[in-house]
């Protein structure tokens, strides 16, 4: 596997700082790790950032000073400073603060405990009652989501090789899923296969339901012995140079009832429809509906209990969010360079359930599907 490449920081930080201007922010404090790798390239599991207008200070402990080195050495674009904390990482956080006097600090508030917060802007205030306050902690919301939510060139290079990838996984998946075989046994051999084409690790919890499990979305692989006649869901993803990937197809051991092909067939043609869909300019709900239209007809609506996709990038289920519009939560205008999941599926008690998961990137008069594997029960 290739050495991740330092992202090209400059445009990811020009869009933090326009979002930071707009807001009468002085800085952003960065403390989700995927955003602070989407920032400064660093993929270690403790650390902070600090954006103001003229500096992007990585804060990081000891152990990580190797790697904090590593980094900057790798960048050409000397924008990134390193800074290393002197006993705990808040303390030092409240000291360079202090330092670079800011007076309005944003916070990622959906990422920010209660607790570290309150914690943080008592250090930050003075203690005399009446005393003007030095600086002020200031949640905000998706100030680097917002660019994460269109990959750049690198990005889409990475998620095309982590879906080819992926692919190959899936398309030898059928050798592992025998009658006789736990659900347990096939998804630990999903999960080696991933790790065997190169990926860093499964994005998620693999999922193996076979027969009456089928019909639970998020069904846990358990020790149900696989049945000769069962259809089975098998849905997996793997983190690639730090990307996430994600796929479902649903096979039939044995043979198959005309109910379930039915509903096999549905979700198959409300997948088709959904990628049909997806071009610049729809909103992101209209995919959904065009997948939930298709069911519908089938008279399947209320067994597609689910959206029909999520984004992938840094996180396995990052924006857009491919659903219906619900209020108060954004219903993103696609664009190219976005890349989601489109996975409609059906949900039957009894019966089993059907999911169908690939995903996609936008291009500018549509889009690639970037998981090729044959779609067949
Ligand atoms: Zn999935
Ligand atoms: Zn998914």
């Amino acid at each position: 596997m290739s050495a991740p490449a330092a992202p090209p920081a400059e445009p990811r930080l020009q869009g933090v700082r326009d979002a930071l201007r707009s807001a009468g922010l002085d800085a952003l404090v960065v403390t989700h790790l995927p955003n602070i790798r989407y920032l400064t390239g660093f993929s270690g599991s403790a650390g902070a950032v600090v954006v103001t207008d003229a500096r992007c200070l990585l804060v990081i402990d000891f152990r990580y000073l190797t790697a904090g080195r590593t980094l900057l050495d790798r960048r050409e674009d000397q924008v990134l400073e390193l800074h290393l904390a002197e006993g705990s990482l808040d303390g030092s956080l409240v000291a360079l603060l202090q330092a670079e006097q800011v007076r309005r600090i944003g916070v990622e508030a959906a990422w920010m405990p209660v607790g570290r917060f309150n914690r943080l802007a008592a250090r930050l205030s003075p203690a005399e009652p009446g005393t003007e306050a030095a600086a002020l902690l200031v949640p905000t919301e998706r100030l680097v989501e917002q660019g994460r939510l269109v990959k750049d060139a690198g990005e889409i290079a990475i998620l095309r090789e982590a879906a080819r990838r992926l692919s190959d996984v899936a398309r030898q998946v059928r050798d592992h899923v025998r009658p006789g075989r736990t659900e347990a046994d096939v998804a630990a051999d999903i999960d080696d296969a991933m790790r065997r084409r190169g990926f860093e690790r499964p994005a998620f919890e693999t999922i193996v339901a076979a027969g009456p499990n089928g019909a639970l979305p998020h069904a846990r692989p358990s020790d149900r012995v696989l049945q000769a006649d069962d259809g089975v869901v098998l849905d997996f993803g793997g983190v690639y140079d730090g990307y996430c990937v994600d796929l479902t197809r649903t096979l039939q051991l044995g043979s198959v009832t005309a109910e379930f092909r039915r509903m096999f067939e549905a979700v198959a043609e409300a997948h088709a429809a959904a990628v049909a869909t997806v071009r610049p300019g729809v909103r992101a709900s209209t995919i959904d509906a065009a997948a939930r239209a298709v069911l519908a007809r089938h008279g399947l609506a209320e067994a597609f209990g689910h959206g029909t996709g999520h984004g992938l990038g840094l996180e396995v289920h990052e924006e857009p969010r491919i659903a219906r519009p619900v209020p108060g939560v954004a219903d993103a205008v696609v664009e190219p360079g976005m890349v989601f999941t489109i996975e409609p599926g059906a949900y039957v008690a009894d019966l089993g359930g059907v999911r169908i998961e690939d995903d996609v990137l936008v291009t500018p008069d549509g889009c690639d599907v970037l998981t090729r594997v044959p779609i067949e029960l």
